[in-house]
C-alpha cells in the first residue's frame, strides 16, 4: 500500500519497495488465448508450445510495463527497476526447493481421484479457486426407474441433476436408517424414500414401507448396460448414511468416475470406476452414440435414450447454484485425473497454530481463516497446461520419484547436462526435453508435463524475495512482513498460500498484520461490467479525479463496507479537501501581502496568542491519533482525524477567528506569531496527509518551503514525519474552547428558534452554566460575543423566569420496557412540569415515573428536553448549558444593525468589483436623515470593516460602482471606488 510504505519512509523505518508481478497461470493463459484466437488446448498445441510461452512472456512484460505506469501515476511509491517476476528462474527455483522439501517430509503424493474440471482449459481446479465461482445454472433433472434383478416388476427410483453421468453409474445408494415406500403404478413396484412421495403424484400411496437396510445388496439393471464400457459391471445397491431425503428420492445414482464423494465409497465398496470423458469433457470411446459428445451438451441426448429404453421416469428443468471455472467461466465437470497433492494433515496444526498469532483487521477474519485451515483438503498442485511452474517430478518407472531442487541439481542428474545447460528458461517445453537418470536404477526419466498451480507462485515469495536460499541473515532480517493487504476473497488464495507455504518450510506466519478489505463495487452497488456501463477505466479515473483523491477515497473507506466507486464519491472528497485548500490560499494571500518574517516550518513562536497556542495544542492531539491509527494499520481513522482537524479545529474555529487579525492593516506582534503558527500548522497537516495525497501536498509544500527556505529538504516527503511535542499540549486551553464553542453553539440555536438573523446585534446573553464551564469559557468570551453578536454575556444564578421547559417521551427502543407502559410514561411525565423533569435530570441524570405498581427512571437519552425564551428572551440548552437571548432592541442596537448591514452590502460590491482584498476603498452612502446619524457614529467601524480611508455622504459620484439597498427600513445608496 503505497500510504503505508510512504509512511514508513518518512518515519525512517526501513521500508522494502519491492513491488512484484504474478506472472503465471491460466489467468494469463486464457487472456493469450483469447487474443489469438484460441479454444482449446489442441489449437495451443499446434500452435507450438514454445510459441504459446513467448506470447505468455510478452503479455506479461507488456503488461507489467502498464500497471507500472499506472501505478506510478496512483502515486506507487516502488523501487520499480527492481520489481520480482514470479515467472523468472529464481522464483521457479524456489518452489522447486519448497516442493522437494514438502517430498522429503513425506507430504507430496500423486492421487488418482475425481477433480472439479474445466474441460474448455482441460485442467482441474483446486478446491480454493472453486469457492467464488459458482453461478446460478438450470440443468436437465431426469428421474430413471432401474429394474430389480432380484424382484420382477420392481424399480428403483433414481433422480439427477447430472445426466451426463448416467452412463457411468455403476451402483445406486441408500441410506439404511432411512424409510423407502413401496409405490405401486400400472403393475409396477417403486422404491423411493417415504418422505418424498409426495413429489410424485402419479404413484399414489404407498403399499409398505422399507428400511434402506432391506434394500443393500439389491442387484438392479444400469441404464445404459449395452455400453460396451458397462461391459461385466454388476449393479447393486449400497449402503451410504450420508443420503438425505430432503431432495430426488432418497436413491443416489453413483458414477466414482464423476464425483469425488462416489469415489470414496467406490474404494469402501470395491465398486468399478468408469470415466466418462476425455480431458476436453467428451465422451470416450466406448459410450455408443455419446461417444466424441460433449458432456455438458448431452443431457437432452441421454433423455432420449433413457426413453428408448423405457426408464425415464421423469424429467425437469433443474435450478441450482454450480460452479464454474474462476478463469473462464465455462461450468466444471467432475473427472478422475492423475494430479499431485500436498498432504495437509500435519501443515494444518502448524498453520493453524501460526494464524493464532497473526493481527488480522477485521479481527473476525482470524476465525474465517482458522475455519478454512481446519476443513482446508489436501492442496491439489498441478495443473495440465502450460505457462506455468514446470513441477520438478521425475518418477521412474522403477517406483522411484526424484524431486529436483534447484537448475543445480537437475543439471547432476541431467543425462545431458549440456541440455540442462541449454535450456532458456525453466519453462515447457524447454525443460520438458531433459531427462534426467534415475539415481535408483539408473533408467532415463521424464519430467511429469503437469505445471504448478498459481498460487504456489504467490505463496513462494516472503522466501524468494528476501533471500532465504542465498542469505539467510537477510532474510531473517525481513521475515515475518509486517503488514500485507489484498481483498477479502485472498483468505483462501494470496493469503492462505502464503500461509501454508510459511509454515510448510519453517512452522511460522510469514505475516504479522493482514488487513482484508471488502470488494470495490460501482457507484450503483453493482459489480462493475464493461457491458453495464458503470465500469470505470483507471486511466479515466486518473485523469477526471486525480490520484489523491482517489487514494483519499479508498483510505477513508471501511474495510469492512463494499467500496463503491464513483465521480459522486471523488467530488465529495474534493468538495472537503477544499476546505484546506481554501486555509492554504489564505495564508499565501495575506503572508504575501505582509510579508511576515518566518523562522522555518518546523519553528513555532515563543509568545502567541491564546488562540494560537490551542491550535497548536490541537495539532499534537491529531499527530498523537494519526500516528497511533497509522501504526495499527487503520488508515481510515488517520484521515478521519486529519479531516476534523481541518475542518473543526483550523477552519471553522481557527481561521474563523483570526480572519480579521490577518485582514487587519498593520503587522504587529501577534499577528507575525498567528503567520508562524499558521505556517508551521499548513506544512504539518501535509506532513500527516503526504502517505494519503502526496502530489497536492508536495504541491503546496514545494510553495511554502523551499521557495522560502532553500536549505529545507527539497521533497515533503523527504521530511520526518511529525511527532506530538508535549511543550505544546494545553488542556486548559482546549477545555476553554470547548466550553466557549459549546456556549455559542447554544446561543446560536437561541437565535434559529427565534428565528434572530446574527447581523442583528442583541444587548445581552445571559447564561446558566456548571461554574467549570462558565469560567472556562470566560477566556474566549470575545469570540462568543463576536460570533454570537450580542454585546454582553452575563452569567446567571437561574433563568427560570425567562424560560419554559417542556419535556417529551423520545425512547428509540421500547424493547425493553415492561408492555404496554409507554402510554402510562406519557401520562406520568404530562404530570410533571416539564422544569421539574429537567431539574431531575440535571441533578441526578435521571427522573422516575410512575408505572402502575412500579417506578421507571429515564435518562437524558429517553427525554426531548425544550428550552424556550419568554418575555422577551429567546433561549436553547444543551443539557446544563443554557442561553438565554434579550431581544429587547434599543435604538443604539438598531443604529449598530444598520451599521452591520452596511458592512455587509460594501464587502459584496468589492468582491463584485473584483478588489483585491487589500485594496483600499472610498465609500459614499446617501440615506435619511436618520440613517446617516447612525452612519456617522458607526463610521470608525465600518472604515475598519471595509478598508475604507473615506467615508463620504451625498449622491454616487460619476464613476462609482453604486448600488440601492434597504437596510433596517431605510433607503440607502452606497457607492464605492478603489482609493
Ligand atoms: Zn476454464
Ligand atoms: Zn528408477
Amino acid at each position: 500500500m503505497g500510504a503505508r510504505a510512504g509512511l514508513s519512509a518518512s518515519r525512517c523505518q526501513e521500508p522494502r519497495y519491492q513491488n512484484g508481478f504474478d506472472c503465471q497461470g491460466l489467468w494469463v493463459e486464457v487472456e493469450v488465448e483469447k487474443t489469438l484466437g484460441f479454444n482449446s488446448k489442441r489449437e495451443i498445441e499446434s500452435f507450438g508450445l514454445e510459441r504459446f510461452s513467448l506470447a505468455c512472456r510478452d503479455r506479461v512484460l507488456h503488461f507489467a510495463e502498464v500497471q507500472t505506469e499506472q501505478s506510478r501515476r496512483l502515486g506507487q511509491w516502488m523501487d520499480w527497476p527492481r520489481s520480482y517476476f514470479t515467472m523468472s528462474d529464481a522464483n521457479i527455483e524456489y518452489n522447486w526447493h519448497f516442493l522437494k522439501h514438502c517430498h522429503g517430509r513425506g507430504w507430496l503424493y500423486r492421487g488418482h481421484r475425481p477433480m472439479p474440471w474445466c474441460a474448455r482449459c482441460g485442467t482441474s481446479i483446486s478446491q480454493h479457486e472453486m469457492l467464488d465461482a459458482y453461478a446460478e445454472l438450470t440443468h436437465e433433472s431426469v428421474t430413471v426407474a432401474l429394474p430389480l434383478l432380484d424382484r420382477a416388476d420392481h424399480c428403483l427410483l433414481v433422480w439427477t441433476t447430472t445426466p451426463w453421468t448416467l452412463p457411468a453409474n455403476v451402483a445406486v445408494a441408500v441410506n439404511p436408517e432411512l424409510d423407502y415406500a413401496e409405490c405401486a403404478q400400472a403393475g409396477i413396484v417403486y422404491y423411493l424414500a417415504t418422505s418424498l412421495v409426495g413429489r410424485y403424484p402419479a404413484l399414489g400411496q404407498p403399499r409398505r414401507t422399507v428400511k434402506g437396510a432391506e434394500l443393500v445388496g439389491l442387484r438392479y439393471v444400469g441404464p445404459f448396460d449395452d455400453l460396451p464400457v458397462q461391459r461385466g459391471v454388476q449393479h447393486r445397491v449400497v449402503a451410504w448414511q450420508e443420503v438425505s431425503a430432503e431432495e430426488g428420492t432418497g436413491l443416489v445414482h453413483i458414477a466414482p468416475g464423476c464425483g469425488l464423494e462416489d469415489f470414496e465409497l467406490s474404494r469402501r465398496h470395491g465398486l468399478p470406476v468408469i470415466a466418462p470423458v476425455t480431458d476436453d469433457g467428451r465422451y470416450f470411446d466406448g459410450f455408443g452414440v455419446l461417444s466424441e459428445t460433449r458432456a455438458l451438451d448431452a443431457a437432452a441426448t441421454i433423455a432420449g435414450l433413457l426413453k428408448e429404453r423405457h426408464v425415464l421416469f421423469a424429467r425437469a428443468p433443474y435450478r441450482h447454484r454450480y460452479p464454474t471455472c474462476w478463469r473462464c467461466a465455462e461450468e466444471l465437470i467432475f473427472r478422475v485425473a492423475d494430479e499431485w497433492f500436498i498432504d495437509a494433515t500435519e501443515i494444518r496444526s502448524l498453520a493453524r497454530a501460526a494464524n493464532e498469532g497473526v493481527t488480522w483487521r477485521p479481527g473476525h477474519m482470524q476465525l474465517r481463516m482458522d475455519d478454512w485451515l481446519a476443513n482446508m483438503g489436501d492442496w491439489c498442485i498441478s495443473r495440465k497446461r502450460y505457462w506455468g511452474l514446470p513441477l520438478p517430478f521425475y518418477p521412474c518407472g522403477c517406483g522411484r520419484l526424484t524431486v529436483i531442487g534447484s537448475r543445480r541439481e537437475l543439471r547432476e542428474l541431467a543425462i545431458d547436462p549440456g541440455a540442462a545447460d541449454a535450456v532458456p528458461e525453466l519453462h515447457r517445453p524447454w525443460l520438458d526435453d531433459v531427462l534426467i537418470r534415475c539415481p535408483e536404477c539408473a533408467q532415463p526419466v521424464r519430467r511429469v508435463s503437469e505445471v504448478g498451480d498459481c498460487w504456489l507462485d504467490a505463496g513462494i515469495v516472503p522466501f524468494s524475495t528476501l533471500g532465504y536460499l542465498e542469505d539467510r541473515q537477510q532474510w531473517e532480517r525481513w521475515f515475518p512482513a509486517d503488514f500485507i493487504v489484498e481483498a477479502v476473497g485472498q483468505l483462501r488464495g494470496w493469503f492462505y498460500a502464503l500461509l501454508f507455504m510459511s509454515t510448510a518450510l519453517e512452522g511460522q506466519s510469514p505475516y504479522r498484520t493482514v488487513l482484508a478489505h471488502e470488494r470495490v463495487l460501482a457507484s450503483d452497488g453493482r459489480e462493475m461490467h464493461k457491458s453495464w456501463g458503470n465500469a470505470i477505466w483507471l486511466d479515466d479515473a486518473l485523469e477526471k479525479m486525480g490520484p489523491d483523491v482517489i487514494r483519499h477515497m479508498f483510505a477513508s473507506q471501511a474495510i469492512t463496507e463494499p467500496m463503491r466507486f464513483g465521480f459522486e464519491g471523488a467530488r465529495d472528497v474534493k468538495r472537503r479537501f477544499l476546505t484546506f485548500w481554501n486555509v492554504y490560499g489564505l495564508f499565501v494571500t495575506y503572508a504575501n501581502l505582509d510579508r511576515p518574517a518566518l523562522l522555518g516550518p518546523d519553528s513555532v513562536p515563543t509568545h502567541s496568542a491564546p488562540l494560537d497556542q490551542w491550535l497548536l495544542s490541537r495539532l499534537q492531539a491529531t499527530i498523537a491519533e494519526v500516528r497511533e491509527a497509522f501504526d495499527t494499520y487503520q488508515v481510515r481513522r488517520a484521515v478521519a482525524a486529519v479531516d476534523a482537524f481541518i475542518h473543526d479545529d483550523l477552519s471553522n474555529w481557527y481561521v474563523r477567528r483570526r480572519r480579521r487579525e490577518f485582514w487587519k492593516a498593520i503587522l504587529d506582534d501577534e499577528k507575525q506569531a498567528a503567520f508562524q503558527v499558521l505556517y508551521h500548522v499548513l506544512v504539518r497537516v501535509c506532513q500527516l496527509l503526504a502517505p494519503v495525497m502526496p502530489f497536492v501536498t508536495e504541491h503546496v509544500y514545494q510553495n511554502l518551503v523551499p521557495a522560502v527556505f532553500p536549505s529545507a529538504p527539497i521533497s515533503l516527503h523527504l521530511t520526518s514525519f511529525p511527532e506530538p511535542d508535549a511543550a505544546l499540549v494545553r488542556p486548559d486551553l482546549e477545555a476553554s474552547v470547548e466550553a466557549a464553542r459549546r456556549v455559542l453553539s447554544v446561543g446560536l440555536a437561541a437565535r434559529n428558534a427565534a428565528r434572530l438573523k446574527v447581523r442583528q446585534p442583541l444587548g445581552r446573553a445571559l447564561l446558566v452554566a456548571p461554574p467549570d464551564t462558565a469560567r472556562d469559557a470566560r477566556l474566549f468570551e470575545r469570540d462568543v460575543l463576536e460570533e454570537l453578536n450580542v454585546e454582553r454575556l452575563e452569567t446567571v444564578a437561574s433563568l427560570d423566569d425567562q424560560i419554559v421547559v417542556t419535556a417529551e417521551l423520545d425512547i428509540r427502543d421500547t424493547s425493553t420496557l415492561p408492555p404496554n407502559t409507554v402510554p402510562a410514561l406519557r401520562a406520568a411525565l404530562a404530570a410533571r412540569a416539564g422544569k421539574a423533569v429537567r431539574d431531575s435530570l440535571l441533578a441526578t441524570g435521571h427522573v422516575t415515573l410512575p408505572v402502575g405498581d412500579i417506578e421507571i427512571a429515564l435518562g437524558w437519552g429517553d427525554l426531548k428536553i425544550t428550552v424556550e425564551g419568554r418575555d422577551g428572551f429567546a433561549a436553547a440548552a444543551d443539557r446544563d448549558v443554557t442561553v438565554a437571548l434579550d431581544t429587547t432592541m434599543t435604538p443604539e442596537l438598531r443604529r449598530k444593525a444598520l451599521a452591520r448591514h452596511l458592512v455587509h452590502q460594501i464587502q459584496m460590491m468589492r468582491k463584485e468589483a473584483r478588489l483585491n482584498v487589500e485594496d483600499r476603498i472610498r465609500i459614499s452612502v446617501d440615506a435619511d436623515r436618520e440613517a446617516t446619524e447612525a452612519i456617522e457614529e458607526q463610521s470608525v467601524y465600518i472604515c475598519a470593516e471595509t478598508l475604507a480611508v473615506e467615508l463620504r455622504h451625498g449622491s454616487p459620484p460619476p464613476g462609482w460602482m453604486a448600488r440601492e439597498t434597504d437596510i433596517e427600513e431605510a433607503h440607502i445608496s452606497v457607492a464605492v471606488a478603489r482609493a
